[in-house]
């Protein structure tokens, strides 16, 4: 299977820190929405369901379908953090969606249990093995962890071979050449658990976190200025590998629900690299891309005119570029929500013109400024 950098995938736009209701366009940034709060963007409310263990079964995919049909755009995105959200989803039908996703186990209890169940698990994780535990223990404990940032997150990651390295996530239950750690984001190793005091590592980790953070909001921006506690590191994590089996992927991480109903013919994994692992394999289904195609390199956000900070419309450009570099990332605006490591090439929309950044980020220093949109491919 193909290797590629997992820091990557659509939209986990930041949104206001409006409670009750959803959050409005232009307000505060600085939390993730979920179902219970979606965003409101360009086209409609973002509403985001987080799957348990990175897997829909076929009723629940194929319901996801539907709702998206009959309350939203008819639009379903992947995340990068292994999400999927409806959009163009219209106030008034919010509410009859949260019932619908109730209905087919996709709703937490609440909205703070919801924004706390930030776990991001291995795919390809197999009943009985350590990521399949470990991620059922963590979501039992949620209530011992302290108050956390909004985009503070979990990884479990501990099965044979560890496939979740470059996904975002501050604390992590990683494979280990023996064994299994727990490692803090931006600390290149960490401290051997078991399976009975894993958990009570990782909160133990987040305590640490919440006790020195000050006004950081991500472990790996605290480790840059504070040094971790000894009693965290040790032992590195074991080598990173794709898995194996049917994968495939949607452009920018984005498909039509008519899509997802054909692929509800079994259970998916939803992977945090805008790509669907097949349960059970099988051939490719039409409509999704093998995991080396180009377009799946490019990270692009959905601009103009679906996220009102955009000034540019992007994916007409990135589809344009595919091929053009390793890693293409076209962003509607400096806040760069498709990608948030350097890429080859970066084109940051502002004031209806493009500004190219070369190895860096959306709000980096650009190399030239003002371009417009069909002087982009030339200039590159
Ligand atoms: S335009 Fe800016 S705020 Fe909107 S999705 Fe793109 S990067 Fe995020």
């Amino acid at each position: 299977m193909t290797g590629r950098s997992a820091r990557r995938g659509p939209d986990d736009t930041g949104i206001s820190t409006r409670v009750n209701g959803p959050a409005r366009p232009g307000a505060v940034k600085g939390w993730c929405p979920g179902a219970w709060r979606p965003m409101m963007s360009g086209d409609g409310l973002v509403v985001r369901v987080r799957p348990r263990l990175a897997r829909i079964d076929a009723a629940q995919a194929a319901g996801l379908a539907d709702l998206s049909e009959a309350f939203g755009s008819g639009i379903v995105e992947l995340t990068r953090r292994g999400n999927l959200q409806l959009r163009g989803v219209g106030e008034d039908g919010h509410g009859a969606l949260l019932g619908g996703l109730a209905e087919l186990g996709l709703l937490d209890p609440d909205p703070d249990w919801e924004a706390r169940r930030n776990i991001l698990s291995a795919p390809d994780w197999v009943a009985g093995d350590a990521t399949e535990r470990l991620s059922q223990d963590l979501a039992g404990r949620l209530g011992e962890l302290p108050d956390l940032p909004a985009k503070f997150g979990m990884v479990v990651d501990a099965g044979p071979k560890r496939r979740l390295d470059g996904a975002p996530g501050d604390i992590r239950i990683e494979r280990a050449a023996s064994g299994v750690i727990v490692r803090a984001d931006g600390c290149d190793t960490g401290v051997p658990v078991e399976n009975d005091t894993a958990i009570g590592t990782v909160v133990a980790l987040a305590r640490w976190f919440a006790a020195h953070r000050g006004e950081a909001r991500r472990m790996a921006q605290l480790l840059a200025t504070t040094p971790l506690s000894d009693r965290f590191t040790g032992v590195p994590p074991a080598p990173n590998g794709m898995p194996e089996g049917t994968l495939g992927g949607v452009a920018f991480g984005q498909m039509e629900a008519g899509l997802l109903r054909t692929l509800a013919r079994g259970a998916l994994r939803i992977t945090p690299w805008r790509m669907v692992l097949l349960e059970g394999g099988g051939a490719l289904p039409e409509g999704l891309l093998p995991p080396d195609d180009p377009l799946l390199a490019i990270d692009a956000c959905p601009g103009a005119p679906f996220c009102t900070q955009a000034t540019v419309e992007t994916r007409w450009l990135a589809r344009t570029l595919a091929g053009r570099a390793p890693s293409v990332h076209v962003s509607g605006c400096a806040k760069g929500c498709a990608r948030s490591d350097p890429a080859d090439v970066t084109l940051t929309g502002r004031d209806g013109a493009f500004d190219l950044v070369i190895r860096g980020r959306a709000g980096d220093t650009p190399l030239r400024r003002g371009l417009a949109p069909k002087e982009v491919p030339d200039a590159l």
